[in-house]
């Protein structure tokens, strides 16, 4: 890889609503932008319905994110599928990106946008079984198992949700809730109980995996009677919740007491030239319209900071608003 691929003013963390914001943003300011993410278009990409998004009625969240996607790279933005590891600042206006594919990259100014991940169950079998038979996402790989046996697996209203889509999707469903009942919307809670093909494990969490190449089953204990059992089972979904998973810049930045990154009212973190947006941040409402929005500031932040450093041209003005020439 060459200088060119690896060297830009901005890198962004995250290619959700509000990274792939903040890359459109940025990229129009004319700084050379990069995005790494392990996916695109994060939590709304796996949402089918969403309808909350101003103009654009009812929209499917794939779609929507898509949409993101071509405009930031319509603007020069690029984008690569990695995972990064570490975020290391060698000075105010100099840092460090790691991934796992072993790549470092270095920009001017950084943009945290990672968001929030799928809570683990953190049984043996798990990881080994992840893309082959376990999955975190319903609506991506639900219709997989479309006449088979699975387990919705984890508390709440993820489970509910999780399960009321694959009582219509599976031949049987097996929802294992840790709680002695379903918590949730009373509505789609009926949906579930009242389906002829789920069988509801209370008070019950899965103990392992089990599989060979692929998933075979569960092992479920009772948390009152103390039983364990195996099921046969084709897939697991895990319906646990979303978690902030920061360790790439633990210790680097300051976090709150729930892992989540502190930010002002422009998006600055306690860390010089590193900004952070949307669902990892410390702003209270998690919507794609809020994430969007805080991607648009902690770049245009990004850019007035950059400036005042004196390491990018001044003077670029192309949205409207007032830009400091
Ligand atoms: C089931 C569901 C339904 C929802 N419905 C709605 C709705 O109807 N309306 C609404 O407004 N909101 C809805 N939300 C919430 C909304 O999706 C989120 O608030 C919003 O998408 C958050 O965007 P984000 O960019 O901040 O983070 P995320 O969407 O979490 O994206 C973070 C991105 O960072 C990437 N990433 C994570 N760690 C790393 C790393 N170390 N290196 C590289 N990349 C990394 C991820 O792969 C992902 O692409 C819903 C969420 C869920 C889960």
């Amino acid at each position: 890889m060459n200088s060119s691929e690896t060297q830009y003013d901005v890198v962004i963390v995250g290619g959700a609503a509000a990274g792939l914001t903040a890359a459109l943003y940025s990229a129009r300011r004319t700084l050379s932008t990069l995005v790494i993410s392990k996916d695109i278009g994060g939590q709304a990409s796996i949402t089918s319905e969403i309808e909350n998004y101003p103009g654009r009625g009812l929209v499917d969240g794939f779609e929507l994110m898509d949409d993101f996607r071509k405009q930031s790279e319509k603007f020069g933005a690029r984008i690569v599928i990695d995972e990064v590891t570490r975020v290391t600042p060698k000075s105010e206006t100099s840092f460090e990106i790691t991934t796992v594919s072993g790549t470092t990259y270095s920009a001017k100014g950084v943009i945290l946008a990672f968001g929030l991940t799928p809570r683990d169950l953190g049984v043996p079998g798990e990881a080994q079984f992840k893309g082959r038979g376990v999955s975190t996402c319903v609506t991506c790989d639900g219709p997989l198992y479309k006449g088979k046996t699975v387990a919705v697996v984890g508390t709440g209203l993820p489970l509910v949700d999780g399960a009321e889509l694959m009582i219509k999707i599976a031949a049987h469903v097996y929802a294992v809730e840790k709680k002695q009942k379903f918590v949730g919307e009373k509505a789609m809670i009926a949906l579930v109980e009242a389906a002829p093909n789920v069988e509801k494990l209370f008070s019950s969490e899965v103990t392992e995996i089990l599989g060979d190449q692929k998933v075979t089953g569960i092992r479920v204990k009772n948390s009152v009677s103390g039983e364990e059992k195996n099921i046969a089972v084709d897939g697991v979904f895990t319906e646990l919740g979303y978690i902030a998973k920061t360790d790439c810049v633990k210790g680097v930045i300051e976090l709150d007491g729930e892992n989540h990154i502190v930010i002002d009212e422009k998006n600055a973190t306690d860390v010089p030239g590193v900004f952070a947006a949307g669902d990892i941040t410390s702003v209270s409402y998690k919507q794609v319209v809020v994430s969007a929005g805080e991607g648009a500031k902690a770049a245009l932040s990004l850019y007035t900071y950059l400036q005042s450093k004196g390491v990018i041209a001044r003077g670029v003005n192309i949205d409207w608003g007032i830009v400091k020439a």
